[in-house]
C-alpha cells in the first residue's frame, strides 16, 4: 500500500514512512492510494472474533510490506494487553435503539490509548530496524500527552517530551504525565497556555538545525498510523449488533475530525453504516460547515469537554480530500485561503458529498450537563462530557438503525463537570486507584524556545 497526500506535491511513501513522518512535507496529510474493501462474507466472520483478530485482519492490508503479519500482531498483542477489559471496547445500552461504545479503558482512560498504544509498538520496531532514535515532542491539553507518556514509556528507540500548560490540565491529566517513572518520558509545566505549549512545539519543528539534531518526530492526530487504529472498532461494534446483515449509525464526539475519519474510512471498506453523525460543542466550527458551507474559525471557548475545543480541525482536511475527488490541487487551494483569510467556502458539489457521507449537531454547555444528569437519572450511567455530547447529538437520529455513540473518556478524568451535573463524584478504576499517592516527576519551564530546547537535549536518554 501507498500513501499520498492530500494536496498532491509530497512524495509517496510506504505505511511506515507515512508513519514516522507525520505531515506530508507538501503540508498535507496522508491517505491511502486506494481503500481496501472488504465483502460481506469478510465482514460476517468478523462476528465475536477477538478485538486483536479484528484489528489484524481490518488493518493488515493497508500496512502490508511495511510489517509482517507476525509483526503486525506482535504490536497488535502487546498495544492492549493492559487494557482494563478483555472485549477491549465494549458495547453498553443506553435506550431502546441506543448504545454506547465505551472506548475507555485504555491505561489513560480515553480513546487515544487506541491509536497511541499500537503505535508506540510499530515505532519502536521500525526505529530498532533502521537502526534510528527518534525525540517525539507534543503539546497537549491532556488526553494526547498521557497517552503519549502512557504509549512510548520504557522503549527503547523514543524519547518523549510533553509540553502542557501549567496550572490548566485536571489532576488526573497531569499526574497520568507526571507519575511514570521511566527514564524517557518527561513532563514539561510551561508557564503559559495550550496555545503558547503548540507554537512552541512548532517553533521547535522550524528550527532545522535543533530538529535534525534530536530526530525530532510528531504523533499527532493527523498521524495516519493514528486513524487505521481507530477505524477497527467500528467494525467490532457493527458486527455485534448485526452487520453486515443490519447496518447501524455512529455518533461520534468530534475535535480534530480524527476519530470520525476512521469511521469514514470503515464505511469506505465496506461496513454498512447508515448515518455517521458530527457531534460537536459550543466550538461547532464543522457543524457551521455543513450547515452553511462555510468553513470560517473564530476563537476557541473554553468548555466542559476540553479535548473537543478547537479552532481548525486538522483532519478534516482529509474528508475535504474525498469531498473534492481526491484532487490535491482544490485541497491545496481551500488551505491557501484558510491560511490567509481565516476560511474557505466548500464548492456545492463537494458541500453534497460532504452532507451525503455526514450529519451534524452540536450540544451547548447547558445541554452537555442536562445530559449527563438526565443519562444518570434514566440508566444509572456516568458519561463524561465529551460522551453527553455525542449522546445529545445521537438522540436527534435515533430513528432508523441501532446508533451507537462513541465514549470517548472515563468520567473519571472530568470529575469535577460530571459531579456538577449528577451529584456524584466517580471513582478511577481500581487498577489506577493509587495515581493520586505515585511520586510526581515534571519540570517546570519558561514560555522560551532556547530554555525548552535545552532541557530536550540535555535530558534525551541517548
Ligand atoms: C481527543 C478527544 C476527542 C476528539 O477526538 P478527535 O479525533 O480529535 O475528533 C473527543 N473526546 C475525548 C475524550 C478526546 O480525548
Amino acid at each position: 500500500m501507498k500513501y499520498i497526500s492530500t494536496r498532491g506535491q509530497a512524495p509517496v511513501l510506504s505505511f511506515e514512512e507515512a508513519m514516522l513522518t507525520g505531515l506530508a512535507r507538501d503540508g498535507g496529510l496522508y491517505v491511502p492510494e486506494t481503500i481496501p474493501t472488504c465483502n460481506g462474507a469478510e465482514i460476517a466472520a468478523l462476528g465475536g472474533l477477538p478485538y486483536e483478530e479484528v484489528a489484524f485482519r481490518v488493518m493488515y492490508p493497508f500496512v502490508g510490506e511495511s510489517f509482517s503479519e507476525a509483526d503486525l500482531r506482535g504490536a497488535i498483542g502487546r498495544a492492549y494487553e493492559g487494557f482494563g477489559h478483555v472485549a477491549r471496547a465494549p458495547l453498553a445500552q443506553l435506550g431502546p435503539n441506543h448504545f454506547l461504545l465505551e472506548l475507555f479503558h485504555g491505561p489513560t482512560l480515553a480513546f487515544k490509548d487506541f491509536a497511541m498504544q499500537l503505535i508506540g509498538q510499530l515505532f519502536e520496531m521500525a526505529l530498532t530496524r533502521r537502526g534510528e532514535r527518534v525525540t517525539i515532542v507534543g503539546a497537549t491539553s491532556g488526553d494526547t500527552g498521557s497517552a503519549a507518556i502512557e504509549a512510548f514509556r520504557g522503549l527503547d528507540a523514543v524519547d518523549v517530551f510533553i509540553l502542557f500548560p501549567h496550572g490548566r490540565v485536571s489532576e488526573v491529566q497531569r499526574r497520568q504525565m507526571t507519575t511514570p517513572s521511566e527514564a524517557n518520558v518527561h513532563a514539561l509545566a510551561l508557564d503559559g497556555h495550550f496555545d503558547d505549549c503548540q507554537a512552541r512545539v512548532k517553533d521547535m519543528f522550524n528550527d532545522f538545525g535543533f530538529r535534525d539534531s534530536v530526530g525530532l518526530a510528531g504523533v499527532n492526530s493527523i498521524n495516519w498510523a493514528r486513524v487505521l487504529a481507530q477505524v477497527v472498532y467500528y467494525f467490532t461494534a457493527a458486527t455485534a449488533l448485526g452487520a453486515p446483515h443490519r447496518p447501524v449509525s455512529f455518533t461520534v464526539p468530534t475535535g480534530n475530525f480524527g476519530d470520525i475519519f476512521a469511521g469514514y474510512i470503515a464505511r469506505s471498506m465496506g461496513l454498512p453504516i447508515e448515518h455517521l453523525v458530527i457531534a460537536t460543542n459550543q466550538n461547532d466550527i464543522l457543524h457551521r460547515t455543513l450547515s452553511t458551507g462555510g468553513y470560517v474559525t473564530s476563537g476557541v471557548t473554553p468548555s466542559i469537554s476540553p479535548s473537543m475545543d478547537i479552532q481548525v480541525s486538522s483532519n478534516f482536511e482529509r474528508a475535504l480530500f474525498y469531498a473534492y475527488d481526491q484532487e490535491g490541487a482544490a485541497v491545496a487551494q481551500l488551505m491557501d485561503e484558510l491560511k490567509g483569510q481565516g476560511g474557505f467556502k466548500v464548492s456545492q458539489g463537494a458541500l453534497e458529498v460532504l452532507r451525503e457521507t455526514f450529519a451534524s449537531g452540536r450540544a451547548s454547555e447547558e445541554e452537555t450537563s442536562a445530559t449527563i444528569a438526565r443519562v444518570f437519572a434514566e440508566t444509572g450511567q456516568i458519561v463524561c462530557p465529551h460522551t453527553a455530547v455525542g449522546v445529545k447529538v445521537a438522540e436527534e437520529h435515533l430513528a432508523g438503525a441501532p446508533m451507537i455513540t462513541l465514549a470517548t473518556a472515563h468520567p473519571a478524568k472530568f470529575p469535577d463537570a460530571v459531579e456538577a451535573a449528577t451529584g456524584v463524584r466517580p471513582p478511577l478504576p481500581n487498577r489506577m486507584a493509587d495515581l493520586y499517592e505515585r511520586p510526581e516527576r515534571v519540570s517546570r519551564v519558561a514560555n522560551d524556545l532556547t530554555a525548552i530546547e535545552d532541557l530536550i537535549r540535555k535530558g534525551r536518554a541517548a
